[in-house]
């Protein structure tokens, strides 16, 4: 409700809008200082080739172990980094810790594992974008060919000359581009031949339609048949049955990640997986 009248003007605050905002500040201040006391974590979600079973890739994604409120997840703190702008901090650290781990599996003999890392448009919008990330990349002597970035179709949109470059740019250093959650964002197609994309992920709201018995499945359909036209590297999230595991191996779709070949894990979880060496189980 608004409560007119104050002196000074400002005195429309819903009680609702008060909470809200003093659990934003503290929030805020939380993430400060996680920045310093390093309480951000990266665990990654195996990519599998869906004829093997091998894990051919992992995604980062970060996490945040609270204090007092336990592991939060990026829907929990993902809006206000970026609103903030400690969204910069937070991407610098979660590349560096992935980068840094990454390559320390690539030196043990998984030459050809690739590391998927997500970012934020005010990241990539960032004028010395290219230049910070390939500067990061050689201070750990971190093959290019290894990282795989993942960008969603609204950042592209934002200004899509300038995003060309920058992409452009990076993908002579041998740095690979995927476009995540393709189909859900605010975009034409038109820029699938004009940029220099390897790698369409194809969004989990569209997996969920594969089911027995149903036609759910066709906008999958589509974005495969899509894919393999244009030559492009097919990547299927949120796969969490077998029935949506088999549908997509039939369909030619080389790659899926999702809960069926297990959720993002710790580091150490992923040395045991990589230790074995030989397809991954199922955990359901
Ligand atoms: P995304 O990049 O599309 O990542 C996939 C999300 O789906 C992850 O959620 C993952 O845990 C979840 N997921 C994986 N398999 C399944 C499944 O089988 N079923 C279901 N229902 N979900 C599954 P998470 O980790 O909560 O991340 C959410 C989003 O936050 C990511 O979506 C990504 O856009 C963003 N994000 C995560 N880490 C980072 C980061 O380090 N930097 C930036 N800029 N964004 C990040
Ligand atoms: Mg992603
Ligand atoms: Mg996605
Ligand atoms: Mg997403």
């Amino acid at each position: 409700h608004v409560k007119a009248g104050g002196k000074d003007g400002y005195r429309f605050y819903s009680e609702t809008m008060s909470i809200g905002t003093a659990n934003r500040l503290s929030l805020e201040r939380d993430l400060r200082q996680a920045l310093v006391n390093k309480e951000l974590c990266v665990h990654y979600q195996p990519q599998v080739a869906s004829d093997t079973g091998q894990v051919v890739g992992l995604e980062a994604l970060v996490r945040w172990q609270h204090p007092e409120r336990g592991l939060l997840y990026p829907r929990d703190f993902l809006p206000l980094a970026e609103e903030t702008k400690l969204i910069t901090e937070l991407s610098e650290c979660v590349l560096d810790t992935a980068c840094q781990q990454m390559k320390q599996w690539i030196d043990g003999g998984h030459r050809t594992l690739r590391l998927a890392v997500n970012l934020s448009p005010l990241q990539v919008d960032h004028p010395r974008f290219v230049q910070n990330l390939i500067a990061q990349l050689r201070a750990i002597n971190f093959p290019p060919e290894n990282l795989e970035i993942e960008i969603t179709e609204n950042v592209i949109m934002n200004d899509l000359e300038q995003i060309s470059r920058k992409l452009q740019e990076l993908a002579e250093h041998g740095i690979r581009i995927a476009i995540d959650d393709f189909g859900t964002g605010y975009s034409s197609l038109n820029y699938l031949h004009r940029l220099p994309i390897h790698t369409l992920k194809v969004d989990q709201s569209f997996v969920r339609g594969i089911r027995s018995g149903e036609d759910g499945a066709c906008i999958v359909n589509a974005i495969v048949a899509m894919a393999h036209g244009l030559r492009l590297d097919i990547v299927a999230e949120g796969v969490e049955t077998d029935i949506q595991l088999a549908y997509l191996r039939n369909l030619g779709c080389q790659q899926v990640q999702g809960f069926f070949y297990g959720p993002a894990r710790p580091a150490s979880e992923i040395n045991e997986l990589l230790g074995t060496r030989a397809p991954i189980q199922a955990v359901v």
